[in-house]
C-alpha cells in the first residue's frame, strides 16, 4: 500500500475538511471525423473551488447543463478531471491509481437522480442493498443481511416483506429509499445526492429531504447536494455554492445567501423560488436568452450575455473574487466599488 492510501479505509475523523477542491476543471473533447480528430472542447467544468466540512452540506445549485452534475462526478473520479486537485481526508484524490482508489470509493458515495434507472431491475432490493458490502467483503454473511434489514427499515421499507421484491414493485419515492439504503450500506463519509429529489412529486421531496437530514446526524455524513432548485436546498444546506456555465459564481451560509444575495445571477434564481407568504409579493427577475453554450461560452462574465445589470467591464476578464462577508463570496464586478458606479451597457 502507497503512502497515499494509508488509512484511507478508516472513517473520516481528522482534522481540516472533509473535501477540499481547488480549481477543478473538466473539459470533453468533441470529436469528428473517421479519426476522431477533436475539434472542440466543451468547458463543463471551469477552475470550481471549494471546500466541504465534516458532518456538513454544501448545496450547489445551477440551471441544467451549469456543470453541477459534472462536479459531483469527477469528485469521485467517476469522470477523471482535466485538471485541478480534490482532496478527500488528506488524501489526494487526483493523483491516485485505481488500485490506490479502490479503499477510499467505499466512503464515497452517490445518490442519482433517476431512481427507475439507477436500480438494477434483475435484483432484489436485499441484493441491490447488499452488493456493496459483499463487494467490500465487510462483515460476514449474517452480518451484511442485518445490516440490510436496519438500512430498509431506517429508511423506511419494510424488510420482512419487501426485502425479496424487486424494484419495478416500488414507487419513485420508495425507489430513492432502496438508493439510499444502498449509498449507506457501506459506511460512508461523504454522498453526493445527484439531484435526488428532483424526479419526485413535492411532498416526497420534503420527505425524503427530512430522511437524508436525519441519516446525516445519525451516520456522520457530508452531503455535496446538487439541484436545480434553490428551494430545494435551503432546507437541508449549511452552504450553497451557486454554478452558472462551469464556475461557482456565488458562496455563502445558506442563510446569507437566501436573504443577501449578491450576484444577479443568484437574485435572479431566487426571483423564481415561489414565496410560501401570499401576502408577500416577489418581483421575478426574467432573464433574456438561453444559457450560452459551454463549448464556447462567452468572454469575461459568462452571465453577461443574460445579466440584466452587466457594465463594459464584464465582458473582458472573468471576474475576481470579492469577499463580502464571513464564509460570503461572488464573482461580480458590482462588488467592486471602482465598476459599481458604472451605467450598465447597452443591451
Ligand atoms: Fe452582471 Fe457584470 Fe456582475 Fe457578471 S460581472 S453578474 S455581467 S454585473
Amino acid at each position: 500500500m502507497s503512502d497515499a492510501t494509508n488509512g484511507a479505509e478508516s472513517g473520516a475523523g481528522g482534522a481540516g475538511p472533509l473535501l477540499e477542491v481547488r480549481d477543478l476543471v473538466k473539459h470533453f473533447p468533441i470529436r469528428k471525423g473517421v479519426f476522431h480528430r477533436t475539434v472542440g472542447q466543451v468547458q463543463a467544468v471551469d477552475g470550481v473551488s471549494f471546500t466541504l466540512n465534516r458532518k456538513e452540506t454544501l448545496g450547489l445549485v445551477g440551471e441544467s447543463g451549469c456543470g453541477k452534475t459534472t462536479v459531483g462526478r469527477t469528485l469521485l473520479r467517476l469522470i477523471e478531471p482535466t485538471s485541478g486537485q480534490v482532496t478527500f481526508d488528506g488524501h489526494d484524490l487526483v493523483g491516485m491509481s485505481r488500485a490506490e482508489l479502490r479503499p477510499l470509493r467505499r466512503r464515497m458515495q452517490i445518490i442519482f437522480q433517476d431512481p427507475y434507472g439507477s436500480l438494477n431491475p434483475r435484483m432484489t432490493v436485499g441484493a441491490i442493498v447488499g452488493e456493496g458490502p459483499l463487494i467490500h467483503e465487510m462483515g460476514s454473511r449474517e452480518e451484511r443481511r442485518e445490516r440490510v434489514e436496519y438500512l430498509l427499515e431506517r429508511v423506511g421499507l419494510d424488510p420482512v416483506h419487501q426485502i425479496n421484491r424487486y424494484p419495478h414493485e416500488f414507487s419513485g419515492g420508495q425507489r430513492q429509499r432502496i438508493g439510499i439504503a444502498r449509498a449507506l450500506s457501506v459506511n460512508p463519509d461523504f454522498i453526493v445526492c445527484d439531484e435526488a429529489v428532483s424526479a419526485l412529486d413535492v411532498s416526497i421531496q420534503a420527505q425524503i429531504i427530512n430522511l437524508l437530514i436525519e441519516l446525516q446526524d445519525e451516520f456522520d455524513l457530508s452531503y455535496l447536494f446538487i439541484a436545480h432548485d434553490l428551494a430545494v436546498v435551503e432546507h437541508i444546506s449549511d452552504r450553497v455554492a451557486v454554478m452558472y456555465l462551469g464556475k461557482i459564481v456565488e458562496e455563502a451560509p445558506a442563510r446569507e445567501l437566501y436573504h443577501n444575495p449578491r450576484h444577479p445571477y443568484t437574485r435572479a434564481l431566487l426571483s423564481a423560488v415561489p414565496e410560501p407568504d401570499p401576502t408577500r409579493k416577489k418581483e421575478r427577475i426574467l432573464l433574456t436568452g438561453d444559457v450560452p453554450t459551454p463549448i464556447n461560452p462567452p468572454s469575461g462574465c459568462r452571465f453577461h450575455t443574460r445579466c440584466p445589470q452587466r457594465m463594459p467591464v464584464c465582458s473582458g476578464e472573468f471576474p475576481g473574487r470579492y469577499d463580502i462577508g464571513p464564509g460570503h463570496h461572488s464573482h461580480c464586478y458590482l462588488e467592486d466599488p471602482a465598476h459599481a458606479a458604472e451605467e450598465p451597457a447597452a443591451s
